[in-house]
C-alpha cells in the first residue's frame, strides 16, 4: 500500500496578539482571525493551503477552525481538492490538533500538524520534515538562537544567561508516524491542553523528536507588521498591488558621415533637414536605438544589438521605427505596457527644438501610447568631448513598463 501523508492545518487560534494589536490601529474592524489578513490581494490561509496543495507527497488535508468560522472554511477550502474535512477545534491548540488528526482517513502513515499562519512555508522544508519523519519517527523545523537568552524572574530581574548553543526555536510543519501522534494523545489526557505544539506532546509521551532545519521565511503571522515580511518571504511585494514595474536604461551613440555620403539624418523617427546624416547600418536614428535598449533593458530581453544585427545584411537602411516596432511587439506579448520613456538627446548641431513635437508624435505612434507619456529634452554637449566637436550625436533614455500579475 503505498505511504499517504496528511496535514491537518490547524486555523482555531483566535489570534489574540494580532487582535490587540490592531484594536490599537484606527480600523478595528480587521481585528479578527489572522487567517483571513489580506496577503496579496488574497487570504493568507489560501497561501498556506495553497503550499501544501501543490506539494505532491501531500494527499490529504483536514482544517481544524474555531466553531463560528467553520462555514467560511468550508467555502474557502472548496479551492483545494486535497482538503477532506474541516474540522472544530477544541479549548487549547492541542486539544484542537487532536480533533484534526483523528480526522484523517485512517490510511494515513505519517501525520504533520502546522499553523494556518505560516503561509510562505516552503515545498523544500515539507519534504524535509516529512524525510525526517521517516529516518526518525518524528521531526520538527529548527533554527539556531541568535540572540543572546536570559532567564528572568517575574520582576524581570535576570538570574542567569542561558548558553543558546543547544537551544533550537522551533516551527511547523512538525511531523511523526499518525499512530504515534494518536497514542501519544491517549496516553496523555487532558494533559495535552497545557502543551504548546505536537513535539511537545510526544516527548511528554515518549516518543523521540528530531530538529531538521527550518527557514527564516517559515514565520508565523502574529502581529500586523508581519504581513508586510510574509509578502516579502513569498515574493509579493510589488504583487501587493497586483502588477509588476520595472524600469530600464537606454545609451547609443552614432558619428556623423561625411556630407558627400549624402546620408539623411533621422532623429526619433523624423527626417531632421541637415547637412550630414549618421554613420550607421540602419537609418542610425540614435534616439530610437537608445528608446528600444530602454525597453528591452526593463523587460529583460536583451539589447538592439542582439535583436538586429548589424552583421544581418536584412537590417541594412532599415528604418529604426521598425526596430521599435517589433520591440513593442515583444514587449505586448509578453504583456508589458509602457508607462513612459523620458529621453535626452545630446547633440551640438542641429537644434531639436522645431522638430521636438514631430518627434514625440512619431514616437508615441511607435510606441502606441500618450504623447504625455513621452519625454524629450535635448542638451548641447558645450563644445566639449566628441558631441561638442560635432563628431556625433548621443542619447539616452530611460522607460518603465508595467504589467499585471496573474
Ligand atoms: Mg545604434
Amino acid at each position: 500500500m503505498t505511504r499517504v501523508t496528511g496535514l491537518v492545518l490547524a486555523a482555531a487560534g483566535r489570534g489574540s496578539r494580532f487582535a490587540d494589536a490592531l484594536g490599537k490601529c484606527q480600523d478595528p474592524s480587521t481585528g479578527e482571525n489572522k487567517i483571513w489578513a489580506s496577503l496579496g490581494q488574497r487570504p493568507l490561509l489560501e497561501w498556506t493551503l495553497e503550499a501544501f496543495q501543490d506539494h505532491p507527497e501531500i494527499q490529504t488535508i483536514v482544517v481544524v477552525g474555531a466553531a463560528g468560522e467553520l462555514n467560511r472554511l468550508r467555502t474557502t477550502a472548496e479551492a483545494f481538492s486535497k482538503v477532506s474535512a474541516v474540522v472544530r477545534g477544541g479549548a487549547s491548540r492541542a486539544e484542537s490538533v487532536g480533533n484534526g488528526l483523528r480526522a484523517l482517513p485512517p490510511e494515513c502513515e505519517i501525520a504533520l500538524v502546522h499553523d494556518a499562519a505560516r503561509p510562505a512555508v516552503s515545498a523544500a522544508l515539507i519534504s524535509r520534515v516529512i524525510e525526517g519523519v521517516r529516518y526518525y519517527g518524528a521531526a520538527v523545523p529548527g533554527l539556531p538562537v541568535s540572540d543572546t537568552v536570559k532567564r528572568v524572574d517575574a520582576d524581570e530581574r535576570v538570574h542567569e544567561t542561558v548558553p543558546r548553543d543547544s537551544l533550537r526555536t522551533v516551527q511547523t510543519p512538525q511531523g511523526a508516524r499518525l499512530s504515534d501522534l494518536l497514542s501519544a494523545y491517549e496516553r496523555l489526557g487532558s494533559v495535552v491542553a497545557s502543551l504548546t505544539d505536537e513535539a511537545a506532546v510526544l516527548e511528554s509521551a515518549g516518543f523521540p523528536v528530531r530538529i531538521v532545519e527550518g527557514e527564516e521565511r517559515n514565520l508565523k503571522v502574529t502581529r500586523p507588521g508581519d504581513l508586510a515580511k510574509a509578502e516579502a518571504a513569498l515574493g509579493l511585494v510589488s504583487e501587493v498591488q497586483g502588477s509588476e514595474t520595472r524600469t530600464g536604461l537606454g545609451y547609443d551613440v552614432h558619428s556623423f558621415a561625411d556630407a558627400e555620403a549624402g546620408r539623411e539624418l533621422w532623429l526619433g523617427g523624423v527626417r531632421i533637414p541637415y547637412d550630414r546624416g549618421l554613420q550607421g547600418h540602419s537609418d542610425a536614428d540614435v534616439m530610437l536605438h537608445a528608446v528600444c535598449d530602454a525597453l528591452l533593458g526593463a523587460a529583460g530581453m536583451g539589447d538592439i544589438g542582439v535583436l538586429f544585427p548589424d552583421t544581418d545584411a536584412a537590417h541594412k537602411n532599415r528604418r529604426s521605427i521598425e526596430f521599435l516596432e517589433e520591440v513593442c511587439a515583444r514587449l505586448e506579448a509578453e504583456e508589458w505596457k509602457v508607462v513612459n520613456v523620458d529621453i535626452t538627446l545630446l547633440a551640438e548641431a542641429p537644434r531639436i527644438g522645431p522638430h521636438r513635437t514631430e518627434m514625440i508624435a512619431a514616437l508615441a505612434g511607435g510606441l502606441q501610447i500618450a504623447p504625455s507619456r513621452i519625454n524629450l529634452k535635448a542638451t548641447t554637449s558645450e563644445k566639449m568631448g566628441f558631441v561638442g566637436r560635432r563628431e556625433g550625436i548621443a542619447c539616452w533614455a530611460v522607460a518603465t513598463l508595467v504589467r499585471r500579475i496573474k
